[in-house]
């Protein structure tokens, strides 16, 4: 029986992201840590490694595909209601010890986290998205960054059925593969999961790259939601979250803020669950920071107006929103506010289509 490193090693071709260096090392640029590779080397994440001179990636495969609600991924300023087919390989550059989805992201690294792939095609996921009524694909589960060579793959298979493409990412990128990206992606969420160095350099990242992805992907016209999970003691100080808000807000005030609860998980448990009241403060310091767009996220029903889209100029409910259920929709065919026309930062339908389903839809893919 194969291990799953010989598996992942067969599941591989060269990649685009990198460049040769002296004595058949390699230097990758999928993501901030920019590995130097000796030969017979891994990179940080251990799913990309140095053969021969040549920087071999994940390809070909997947370790979890389904049609989420667009809400999951989160992302409320797109579509709400429409499907997002979700797709995912193996790894990540980080280490976060409370990670929420650790059997995909550490594979290779923790022994425990196995979840065997399954072979795939471009050209296959595709057509099981569009089967399924999905009108966004999105690469997630793992860390997108570090397979962005599979991840275009896809993403020009979905252009070509005219689909909206994203990533679910921690922001730890390089301007190499933003530009990478910029022709084959439209929306991006991104991990703020603290505004300290150090505590970044804990979870195995640093903070400025990840500031300068969200400035970039900005920059660059991709829609953007930030997403900070609220550990109480960790990241939840009322100057880290006010430097935190007010970075966001000087880049853009309307880029949606998720601050969701955190419940302890994988190997973080020294920290209590997020109650209502923190989500309530920092949604309160967001919104002293100049945030027009503030969602609390993991307590459905119990965050008052915190699920729901507002217009930011006359308060008119736009969206309203149980959990990952669209309730109402009341935004113009040009995304615009009902009551007073003021334009609504986002990647509207023209309308909206009741959902076809609040949960997420796990489906057998179709054969190549
Ligand atoms: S993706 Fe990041 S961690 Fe992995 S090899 Fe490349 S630079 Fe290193």
């Amino acid at each position: 029986m194969p291990t799953l490193a010989e598996v992942l090693r067969e599941n591989t071709r060269e990649g685009e992201l990198y460049e040769k260096l002296d004595a058949n090392r390699v230097r990758c640029y999928a993501c901030g840590h920019c590995c130097p590779i000796p030969d017979g080397a891994s990179g940080v994440c251990k799913v990309r490694f140095n053969e021969g001179g040549t920087l071999k990636v994940p390809w070909g495969y997947v370790a979890g595909a389904q049609c989420d609600p667009i809400e999951k991924k989160p992302f409320f300023h797109v579509r709400p209601g429409a499907l997002a087919f979700s797709f995912g390989m193996l790894g990540c550059d980080l280490h976060c010890s409370y990670c929420q989805n650790w059997v995909t992201s550490q594979a290779l690294r923790d022994p425990e986290a196995v979840s065997p792939p399954m072979r795939a095609a471009p050209e296959q996921l595709v057509r099981t998205a569009v089967a399924q009524h999905a009108e966004a694909v999105v690469s997630t589960y793992n860390e997108p960054l570090i397979t962005s060579e599979w991840a275009v793959a896809v993403f020009k298979e979905a252009k070509r059925a005219g689909l909206l493409t994203g990533y679910v990412s921690n922001g730890n990128a390089t301007p190499q593969v933003l530009e990478y990206l910029r022709p084959w992606l439209d929306l991006c969420k991104v991990d703020l999961k603290s505004f300290d160095d150090r505590r970044y350099r804990k979870l195995g990242g640093r903070l400025q790259p990840v500031l300068e992805t969200i400035r970039s992907l900005h920059g660059m016209g991709i829609w953007v939601e930030i997403v900070t999970l609220l550990v109480p003691g960790f990241n939840d100080s009322e100057p880290e979250l006010s430097g935190l808000t007010e970075f966001i807000a000087g880049v853009s005030p309307d880029l949606p803020w998720h601050v969701t609860a955190y419940h302890p998980d994988y190997k973080m448990h020294e920290h209590g669950s997020t109650s209502v009241g923190d989500l309530a403060r920092a949604a309160e310091i967001g919104r002293r920071a100049g945030l027009r767009f503030i969602y609390a996220g993991n307590l459905p029903g119990m965050v008052g107006g915190l699920e729901d889209t507002l217009c930011p100029q006359c308060g008119t409910r736009l969206v309203e929103r149980r959990g990952y259920r669209i309730l109402r929709y009341q935004l113009t065919t040009d995304g615009r506010c009902p009551g007073c026309s003021a334009p609504i930062a986002g990647r509207w339908a023209g309308g909206f289509r009741p959902q076809i389903t609040s949960r997420p839809l796990a489906q057998r893919l179709h054969r190549t």
